[in-house]
């Protein structure tokens, strides 16, 4: 493969260019400057830790600037790092780095006890990630004092995985999904293609490090661009508006649950975000009330579409689409093909509703030390989703659904994302999910779970279904709630419900 070496690039072309701001300190860091972070964190890494081509990094940490700095520099080696969610139990934790097996963990002080009760069986090397007040030397640390300057040459296998990524389990227990360096650079690519992405452009960066979202979706197309993007260690609306309107961002990531919270900030409605072109949304389906409530303030919300196994950049709606075709996530991106496809295998055509499947040079390498789940989910070269779509007449495709949570009703299909658009645009709905629950009559009805705005009745929510929804698909039940359980990614997590229903 060619040397695929953006850091290098970038501080040749425009060293001064800011690469990377810290949105909480305001300290800026160039091209030339990330560049030589990331070749002092690759020597340590090798003389302290003896770090080669291939050795596993597992971290456990919230999203810190060290973070990136270590990704970068870990590819110098060759090296494969393992962001762990640092929200899971140590049963969980235990799992991943058992299944992983990495040679040294960067952890912070927090979570401590999880790697020091990890099993015998699984006894990484630790290095503590920043600075704490004992005497104990941390990875901060230690890059900042490297005197080491000379360059690592960087140029990695297509194939050569470049990090694992253990999916949120919203459907089951995690698998390592291996994303590899053709996977990074096509999806760099395709997005910088088809979004547009410039040197000019620049991002507030918040999502978590431990989802594809953090890296794959915003942090390598900017930088593989040598745009900037601004660092924050955690979502906060107030915060990712001021700095958007400050720093002048033209693009903005986000999920619905994100996209919710910075409407309902006071500083939505106050603060000029006119340098927005657009922001792109994925991960569920956006509500449409919301969608329009951001075309409004003159943002337009292109949705999204992708996953982990896959890109993760699959689909994107164009802006001058926005409401023409609300609910849409448009077109494949460049260099991917998708289809349409029955139980057997078989295409579908317009409007029918089957499993998406995908082809393309950035689809996962397969799930770390798992041949049986990897040969269900790749078949002959086409990644299965598990997601229901469509494509209208015009060739734009639309989520129905995933195809676990689909249930039938009386021998007709309902698909809960279709119910739960029509719940959530009741005004004094604020969150609502649906699943299928046995029923002797019609063996499955739906289940709906409510987190109202307003006190509400079942009686009203039923009247409210009764006129835009079949009666096959208007739930039996209503339950109401204080919130939704969610994953880390502000997904609903189904499983969760079932298994209390
Ligand atoms: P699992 O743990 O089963 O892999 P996940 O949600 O944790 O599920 P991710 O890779 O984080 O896995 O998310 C990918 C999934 O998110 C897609 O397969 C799809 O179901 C859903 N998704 C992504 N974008 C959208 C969208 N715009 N509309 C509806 N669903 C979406």
């Amino acid at each position: 493969m060619v040397e695929l070496d953006w850091l290098k690039r970038w501080k040749t072309y425009s060293p001064k260019s800011i690469a990377i701001k810290d949105g909480d300190t305001g300290r800026e860091f160039s091209y030339a400057d990330f560049y030589r972070l990331a070749n002092q964190g690759a020597h340590l890494l090798h003389r302290e830790f003896n770090i080669r081509k291939g050795d596993r990094v597992a971290v456990l940490a919230t999203n810190e600037l060290e973070y990136v700095f270590l990704f970068f520099a870990l590819q110098r080696l060759g090296a494969i790092m393992v962001p762990v969610n640092f929200r899971l139990t140590q049963r969980e934790v235990n799992h991943i780095i058992t299944d992983s097996s990495p040679k040294l963990v960067l952890f912070q002080e927090a979570y401590r006890d999880i790697v020091k009760n990890l099993p015998a069986s699984a006894q990484p090397q630790r290095l503590l990630f920043q600075k704490s007040h004992s005497a104990e030397k941390s990875f901060s640390e230690l890059l900042e004092k490297e005197a080491h300057l000379t360059d690592y040459s960087f140029i990695p296998e297509e194939s050569d995985p470049v990090m694992i990524l253990y999916t949120s389990g919203t459907t089951g227990s995690p698998k390592g999904a291996i994303l590899n360096y053709k996977m990074l650079f096509w999806n760099s690519i395709n997005t910088t293609f088809r979004l547009n992405i410039s040197q000019s452009d620049s991002t507030v960066i918040f999502l978590p490090f431990f989802h594809t979202g953090g890296w794959n979706v915003l942090t390598t197309p900017f930088i593989h661009r040598g745009a900037k993007v601004v660092f924050l260690k955690k979502f906060d609306a107030d915060q990712i508006l001021q700095l958007s309107a400050d720093e002048k961002a033209t693009i903005l990531f986000g999920v619905p649950t994100t996209m919710d919270m910075m409407a309902r900030s006071p500083k939505f409605s106050s603060l000029d975000l006119s340098s927005l072109r657009y922001a792109i949304v994925g991960g569920e389906p956006m509500p449409l009330e919301l969608i329009k409530t951001w075309d409004k303030k003159g943002i337009p919300i292109r949705q999204g579409y992708g996953l982990t196994e896959f890109g993760p950049n699959v689909f994107s709606l164009n802006e001058e689409d926005a409401l023409r075709k609300i609910g849409s996530i448009g077109f494949p991106n460049f260099y991917i093909e998708a289809k349409v496809v029955d139980n057997e295998g078989r295409e579908l055509g317009e409007n029918q509703v089957g499993e998406l499947i995908l082809r393309g040079p950035m689809c996962m390498q397969g799930y770390w030390h798992n041949e049986k789940a990897t040969q269900e989910t790749i078949k002959e070269g086409w990644l299965y989703t598990g997601d229901l779509v469509r494509r209208d007449s015009e060739g734009y495709f639309y989520v129905v659904g995933r195809k676990k949570d689909m249930f039938i009703s009386g021998g007709e299909n309902v698909y809960p994302p279709e119910v739960e658009q029509i719940l959530r645009s009741h005004p004094d709905v604020l969150e609502a999910a649906v699943i299928g629950v046995p029923d002797d009559k019609w063996g499955e009805v739906g289940k709906a779970f409510i987190v109202p705005g307003k006190e509400i009745s079942s009686e009203d929510l039923h009247r409210h279904c009764l006129q835009n929804l079949a009666k096959f698909k208007i739930p039996k039940q209503f339950v109401f709630m204080a919130s939704l359980p969610k994953g880390d990614s502000g997904k609903v997590l189904k499983r969760v419900l079932a298994e209390n229903a």
